[in-house]
């Protein structure tokens, strides 16, 4: 079963080489109790560890169950030890904060073969140990004898040919130690290998074969009792496992799984957050910077989207393909145009602009002022817009009730009126408006129809207006004989520039403008707003984007430093797990998960809290704000990539830790 020829292990201690191990033969058949005794430093644990795979000699062969163990991977000892082997320290090595039940099945959740944790085993062998009543209880709420027992049920969890023990009763009192002694001797007598390292005689007593090493070679080798002297003792009850002389390749206890196994996963999480949790405070502020970053872009994100929205709805609400000629530029380049040097236009502009442009679907003249609106006792200070009936149509103002005013209204200059919703509101509350008469600045007008909501933003309601018809605005009411602006709908958007120029060289003209007053009216391009716009908040996005990059980044750093942090401290725990069967990569999936929970907990706070004050801004400013789902799945999306970029070198300089080495680790 276990055959060993010339190991030797040597330690570097700075300048010195200790030789641990010089020269170690010896061969150890199925079904054997034996005790490895000598003084203190003589190697006995050196040779333990290596005969438990958990270290490598310098030289010589080992060969178990038939594999060369030089020959195997690291997967494949991890697979062979987690399956063939139980350990008991000296020092129980119990997962700390985890119940005993919990410790005891621990094996199985890196068992090669995929076996699902067995809790019902794990309770069945603690009751028969004599824990019954002690299943959930922590190691620290357990005697030194309990917790060796548990640790027991752990190295039998996996039905192990071979129990290792290192001075397992050497942290005991004498009744715990004759209890431990006593299940070691029961489990021989039902076949298992045994072999055990004591420094003392009486425990030594209990075993069939003593074995003394003195300065790394072995003393004597000697067999207890009246047994035949051969060194092949004949076991009570031979484990049938070990009748099998020859093992391949392919056998499944070496056979090192392929990838991560999904029974890992709950463990893993629940093991992260039980670490988490341990350290509150720390794993608080650890999550400081993801939190505060997610937030930022959350609530950024959800902002400008609110902003965006709202200034593309007032755009889209001016139609499309629109140009809109204004009076009134008074400043070019800075510098103010002398008096007069305004152009003013009149209804004969849009006659003279109509015959010239042959590309303008409709045009319209407009007029703006401010009134006071009556109605009743209530009065409300509003917009005036003087229009034409193709105003509804331009600027997306069809009527939700009522009708808009006819072009025969405008001739007459009839004394009639469109209202906002903002006017619906506060002059006639919950009565109908349409048929009633309101004054406008002391004069009568009848409503007839309703604007359809265009909605208010801090700066603009602009729903607060009442539109009655152009000439009855100019004449009557305003007292203006000029158009405010004039909107031209082309019928294209391809035959908006030259429709443009065209527009200019005949105001030019018509108004013989010389070269210098070219600057006293303009022309906006509805268009070029839209594009103007898409190209502001593209560059305000880049801007969001940098910040939230920045603040991930330190948020990312700030996991890296406490995920090295816990490494350092949970060596002892890395250490159990490897010595259990952990491979590499188990342990490189837990450290990861921890850090994942750690990014996308706090990713998820950021959430929340970003949410929270996009909601508050909109409150208090009176912004709209849309915290859409894809700035949510973008959010979480990077936490979980920051948690994996940030958390990958500590999980990894966890994953190579030397299992002994982490073992000893204080
Ligand atoms: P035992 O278990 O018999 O008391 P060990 O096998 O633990 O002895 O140690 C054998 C010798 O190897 C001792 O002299 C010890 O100091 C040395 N040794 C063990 N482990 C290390 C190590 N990791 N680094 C350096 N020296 C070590
Ligand atoms: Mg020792």
């Amino acid at each position: 079963m276990i055959s060993l020829q010339n190991i030797t292990k040597t330690y570097a201690m700075g300048e010195v080489a200790v030789h641990a191990l010089r020269g170690v033969s010896l061969t150890i058949e199925p079904g054997e109790f034996v005790a490895i005794m000598g003084p203190s430093g003589s190697g006995k644990s050196t040779l333990l560890h290596i005969l438990g795979l958990l270290d490598v000699p310098d030289e010589g062969s080992y060969r178990l169950l038939g594999h060369e163990v030089a020959h195997l991977s690291d997967n494949n000892l991890a697979a062979l030890r987690n399956s063939t082997i139980g350990f008991v320290f000296q020092h129980f090595n119990l997962l700390a904060r985890t119940s005993a039940a919990e410790n005891a099945v621990l094996p199985m959740i890196y068992s090669p073969d995929g076996k699902r944790k067995n809790m019902d085993k794990a309770r069945k062998l603690l009751t028969e140990i004599g824990l019954g009543d002690r299943l959930e209880h922590h190691p620290n709420e357990l005697s030194g004898g309990q917790q060796q027992r548990v640790a027991i049920a752990r190295a039998l969890i996996h039905d192990p040919r071979i129990i290792m023990a290192d001075e397992p009763t050497g942290n005991l009192d004498s009744a715990s130690a004759d209890e431990i002694i006593e299940i070691l001797n029961d489990l021989n007598r039902r076949g298992i290998t045994v072999v055990m390292v004591t420094h003392e005689s009486d425990v030594a007593a209990h075993a069939r074969r003593t074995i003394r090493m003195r300065d790394g070679v072995i003393q004597s080798d000697t067999l207890n009792g009246a047994l035949s002297a051969t060194g092949a003792v004949k076991p009570g009850a031979p484990a049938p496992a070990g009748a099998r002389p020859t093992v391949t390749q392919s056998d499944p206890v070496i056979a090192a799984r392929s990838g991560y196994l999904l029974s890992e996963i709950p463990h893993d999480f629940k093991q992260a957050w039980r670490a988490l949790m341990a350290n509150k405070v720390r794993t608080a502020l650890s999550m400081l910077g993801i939190m505060i970053g997610v937030t930022a872009v959350i609530a950024m994100l959800a902002i400008g989207t609110g902003a965006r929205q709202s200034i593309e709805a007032q755009l889209a609400s001016m139609g499309s393909n629109l140009l809109i000629l204004r009076s009134g530029a008074r400043h070019t380049g800075g510098v103010a145009l002398e008096a007069g040097a305004v152009t003013r236009f009149t209804p004969q502009d849009i006659i003279d602009i109509r015959a010239a442009v042959p590309s303008i679907k409709r045009i319209g003249g407009i007029v703006n002022g401010r009134g006071q609106a009556v109605y009743g006792n209530k009065n409300w200070n509003t917009r005036i817009g003087g229009v034409e009936p193709v105003y509804a149509q331009m600027r997306a103002s069809e009527p939700t009730a009522g009708r808009f005013f006819t072009d025969d209204e405008v001739n007459k200059r009839a004394r009639v009126a469109v209202l906002g919703q903002t006017l619906v509101r506060e002059l006639f509350g919950d009565a109908n408006p349409l048929g009633e008469y309101i004054k406008i600045n002391k004069v009568n007008f009848l409503v007839i129809g309703i604007l359809p909501e265009k909605g208010a933003t801090s700066w603009n309601d602009q729903d607060n207006m009442i539109l009655i018809p152009l000439t009855t605005a100019m004449y009557r009411l305003l007292g203006k004989d000029y158009l405010d602006t004039v909107d031209i709908e082309i019928v294209l958007a391809e035959a908006i520039p030259s429709a443009q120029e065209d527009i200019k060289a005949l105001i030019t003209r018509t108004h013989r403008l010389p070269p210098s007053q070219t600057g006293s009216f303009e022309i906006r391009n509805m268009a070029e707003m839209q594009a103007m716009l898409t190209e502001t908040s593209r560059t305000m996005a880049f801007l969001l984007a940098s910040i939230a990059a920045v603040s991930l980044l330190v948020g990312g750093i700030g996991i890296m430093n406490i995920m090295l942090v816990s490494v350092t401290e949970r060596t002892r725990e890395i250490g159990i797990r490897k010595a259990v069967g952990a491979r590499r990569r188990d342990i490189l999936a837990q450290f990861l998960t921890e850090a994942l929970v750690v990014s996308i907990t706090g990713g998820a706070i950021g959430i929340l809290l970003g949410w929270l004050i996009s909601m508050l801004v909109s409150a208090l400013a009176g912004w709209p704000v849309a915290v859409t789902a894809s700035s949510i799945i973008l959010a979480v999306g990077f936490s979980a990539v920051i948690g994996i970029i940030f958390g990958l070198w500590p999980a990894q300089k966890a994953s190579r830790l030397n299992p002994i080495e982490a073992l000893r680790y204080e």
